[in-house]
């Protein structure tokens, strides 16, 4: 370690004088605590430090030491199940050494060094290894086998390997590297801040949907597996009940959330509602595949940065065993605004409302390291690492600089919107201001997923897979066009409407109470089957085009609209029956419109 002293001391940042050689990147143990801090600019004789600890007493003279070392993720066995601080500090450890009010300058493993796995080979000896490849197997939780990968920098040939229970700091086996003989362990380090390599041209498009069971995305704005997704909103608006949701049902092996509170109690919120939840399919703990990461409040916000890259390493890192993996941050406003203070003590200037000119840059590259890759290493895998990305733009306005400048860089955009929220529309995504630009490139798979899980889809709708992306796009400009006619509606009145413009505003009703509105809390409905959510976009659309074709044979829409099937159609997603109750529901639709047809001896046919 090379020892330099504090120069001056702003809030979380440090400036130190005295080692010459230091680079940006490079942690730094400053003061007699040695707090945990990193370099983050170099000039001339001097160097700026974010500490990632209380900076409170410490003063011009004091010690800050250089490691030589990056910030570094501790990648192996035990990052499931557990709770982490911003830089990776097991919570249950600190509160061990230290009580609820964690001292300073404690270190913790992120992975723990009492507990031992048990370790089974998949590869023998005399082997040659390299980068990703697999050794062997570690049932991390029962719910997920954790693979133990050669490390993206090593090769050499397998001396020895061994089998049974081994700690994470015991060598599994013996590796040789260019004549040397080095142990192998069942974790190895990675620096947090440098994306982990992939196979070569090993970056796939994305061509399958992440399944989240919430109609208003998988059926409107999906999100494809390796994606990014931007989900701003405003306190109260659904965030946090959102990406529960998509925590819970998603379709993905892993999930790493990262909570980047301000006030300490959107915090413990995620701290004591996350264990509590439960994996829907398994009935286990949801957190047997889930790693947390929590800026406690008693870190500055400088340790906001690091926990945002500490989650996106361990994401890639059970990406590169071949899992699907979904990040959520909650929220990156929370660190863009220690970016922008750390800039404002850097003495930075300032471009967008005070934010730095390389904002774009840092969440860039946040959200560039989401991807569905061939990973490195034998035998062949694809994984993939979804990030969703909530924002909390400060008083609703998406114009500002993290939510526009995070809409550059991801696929999808879910507006929350406070006017749904307060008329308890939930999930309160807001249907004309949100998009994906994933739906060219994902809506056959998500077709043909639906299709493999109940093939009577097929049955029922036997030309699903080429009419479906016709129906989604109906839905939109449903929804669209009502939107302009509610406007007209809200001046002259709904009934002196024409009949047609009156059967838009009744379907575009089906469509957000049918289809959009999903209640997170109901038994039933909390996941909706891609059988039934394409079903259910079937029964209304086929209600609009039938009813259209009787509404210009001068069928007047009242006795459309008083039709049983019209309430059916809203509450048919709360039935136990899923899918079949749709699949019956569209026959009642034919039989009811079919009868009204005949009773006008209107001559059409009711397909
Ligand atoms: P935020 O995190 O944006 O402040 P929450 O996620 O806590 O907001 O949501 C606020 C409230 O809205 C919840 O307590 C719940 O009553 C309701 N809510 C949000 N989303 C849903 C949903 N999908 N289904 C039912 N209720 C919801």
């Amino acid at each position: 370690m090379r020892e330099g002293e504090i120069v001056r001391v702003s809030g979380t940042v440090v400036f130190g004088t005295g080692i010459p050689d230091i680079e940006v990147g490079e942690v730094v143990e400053v003061g007699e605590d040695k707090l945990v801090g990193e370099v983050i600019r170099v000039f001339e004789d001097t160097f700026a430090a974010q500490v990632y600890e209380p900076t409170s007493g410490l003063k011009i003279g004091d010690p800050i030491f250089g490691t030589g070392k990056k910030l570094v993720a501790e990648l192996g066995p035990g990052l499931l199940s557990n709770i982490f601080d911003g830089i990776g500090r097991p919570l249950e450890e600190l509160l061990r050494l230290s009580g609820p009010f964690i001292s300073r300058g404690i270190k913790a493993y992120t992975l723990p060094r009492d507990r031992k796995w048990e370790f089974k080979p998949t590869i023998g000896s005399g082997v040659e290894v390299g980068p990703g490849d697999i050794v062997g197997v570690v049932q991390e939780t029962p719910y997920l086998e954790h693979k133990i990968l050669i490390p993206p920098n090593t090769r050499g040939v397998i001396k020895e390997v061994f089998e049974g229970e081994f700690k994470v700091d015991e060598p599994i086996g013996i590796l040789e590297v260019d004549g040397v003989e080095k142990e192998l362990f069942m974790y190895h380090e990675w620096p947090v801040k440098v994306a982990r390599p992939v196979a070569k041209d090993g970056r796939l498009p994305p061509s399958t949907p992440l399944i989240t069971g919430q109609r208003v995305i998988d059926v409107l704005f999906p999100v494809a597996k390796g994606g990014a997704a931007c989900i701003p909103g405003g306190f109260g608006t659904g965030k946090t009940v959102t990406l529960h949701q998509l925590a819970k049902w998603s379709d993905t092996d892993v999930v790493v959330y990262v909570g980047c509170g301000e006030r300490g109690n959107e915090m413990s919120e995620v701290l004591t509602e996350f264990p509590e939840l439960k994996d829907p399919r398994s009935g286990r703990p949801l957190m047997e595949r889930t790693v947390l990461i929590a800026n406690t409040s008693n870190m500055p916000v400088s340790a906001r940065e690091a926990s945002v890259y500490i989650g996106i390493t361990i994401a890639e890192y059970y990406r590169d065993m071949g899992y699907d993996v979904s990040l959520m941050a909650d929220s990156t406003s929370r660190w863009a605004e220690a970016i922008r203070e750390i800039s404002g003590r850097l003495g930075e200037m300032p471009v967008e409302r005070g934010f730095p000119a390389y904002l774009p840059d840092k969440i860039a590259e946040f959200y560039e390291r989401a991807g569905r890759v061939r990973v490195l290493g034998r035998p062949e895998r694809v994984g993939s690492v979804t990030v969703v990305g909530a924002v909390s733009p400060p008083g609703g306005d998406f114009n500002e600089p993290v939510t526009t400048h995070t809409l550059r860089f991801t696929g999808v955009f879910w507006a929350l919107d406070a006017d749904l929220a307060y008329s308890r529309h939930f999930p309160s995504i807001n249907w004309l201001k949100s998009y994906s630009l994933y739906v060219d490139s994902i809506i056959d798979e998500y077709v043909n997923i639906a299709i493999n899980k109940n093939p009577r889809l097929k049955e029922v709708w036997p030309n699903v897979i080429e009419e479906y992306s016709r129906y989604r796009l109906d839905a939109m400009d449903i929804l669209t066009n009502a939107n302009e006619v509610e406007s007209i509606a809200k001046i002259i009145g709904e009934k002196a409407l024409p009949d047609d413009q009156r059967l838009l505003l009744l379907t575009n009703e089906l469509l957000k109470e049918g289809l959009l509105r999903q209640n997170a809390f109901d038994p039933v409905d909390s996941y909706s089957e891609p059988d039934k959510s394409i079903m259910i976009l079937k029964a209304i659309i086929d209600f609009h085009r039938m009813s259209e074709r009787l509404i210009k044979e001068n069928v007047p829409l009242d006795r459309i609209s008083e039709l049983p099937i019209v309430s059916k159609i809203k509450r048919v997603k709360l039935d136990e029956k899923r899918f079949d109750a749709v699949a019956s529901l569209l026959d009642e639709i034919k039989a009811e419109l079919s009868k009204v047809a005949s009773e006008y001896r209107v001559s059409i046919s009711i397909e």
